[in-house]
């Protein structure tokens, strides 16, 4: 059984004082919690407050962007070198907010990726569906396709510290979460794909997270589909009791 990570994506929420009030406490409710990999993703301002509260934890940051260059004229941009250097081992990238309110498209994601990987910093890279691609039954072709563009180039020594997040744009912040079998079906595919274009060890050692109005009441079930391999939670991941719940759910799949 592969240990679980669960990541908890804050996006445009929290202070620094709330950011780290809240770290403080998970850092003492996972110390015992081996088996999970605990991530926050939190805004930039509150990365490096964060590292020094979490430090010799089991907890480790993520940041929420980057830009492909690694330093130079990108007024408000932050690159993986500084994002490295604030403390984070992981980066979200692809996320379906920033293709939807930013334009972002495979090609830059790919870029990004890149960068990340230069800079020794694990991506976890978003991918999924609008509500229009599911009705339309164009839902494993659209994963293809994003997998393609958005890991083109990568040598699979390189692909060996990317993480997939499969988050279905109509499940996000909307209370709709997925089913476990179009889970299952979607997580099953991309393990296919990997596996096509990475090799069989990678096929079988990649980690599919699942993300998608997660929350306490659902986490079990979503966790006890053997093919997630762990949750990327927006919304429920800003309650610290909610997400503690959350992460307890996954601790007790791994150790059954
Ligand atoms: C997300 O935005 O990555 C996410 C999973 O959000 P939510 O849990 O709120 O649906």
């Amino acid at each position: 059984m592969k240990s679980p990570f669960i990541v908890a994506n804050w996006k445009m929420n929290k202070t620094i004082g709330e950011a780290t009030e809240y770290a403080g406490r998970l850092k003492g409710s996972v110390s015992d919690l081996l088996e999970v990999h605990v991530i926050l993703a939190a805004p930039f301002t509150a990365l490096w407050p964060l590292a020094e509260v979490i430090r010799g934890s089991r907890i480790a940051l993520a940041a929420q962007n980057i830009h492909w260059e690694d330093g130079g004229p990108y007024t408000g941009e932050i690159s993986a070198l500084q994002a490295r250097d604030a403390g984070c081992n992981y980066v979200i990238l692809g996320h379906s907010e920033r293709r939807q309110h930013f334009g972002e498209g495979y090609e830059q994601v790919n870029k990004k990726i890149q960068a990340a990987l230069r800079h020794d910093l694990n991506p976890i890279v978003c991918l999924g569906e609008s509500l229009k691609e599911r009705e339309s039954n164009q839902t494993l072709e659209v994963i293809e396709e994003q997998m393609e563009k958005g890991l083109a180039g990568i040598s699979p020594e390189r692909f060996k510290t990317v993480l997939i997040a499969y988050e279905p744009v109509w499940a996000i912040g909307t209370g709709r979460p997925v089913t476990p079998q179009q889970a299952a079906e979607a997580h099953g595919f991309i393990r296919r794909k990997v596996r096509d274009l990475f090799g069989p060890l990678a096929g079988s050692s990649v980690r599919i997270l699942y993300g998608g109005s997660v929350t306490r009441e659902n986490a079990a079930v979503l966790m006890g589909e053997p093919e997630v391999d762990g949750l990327l939670v927006g919304g429920a991941s800003l309650r610290f009791e909610e997400f503690s719940q959350i992460i307890d759910r996954a601790a007790q799949r791994s150790a059954s």
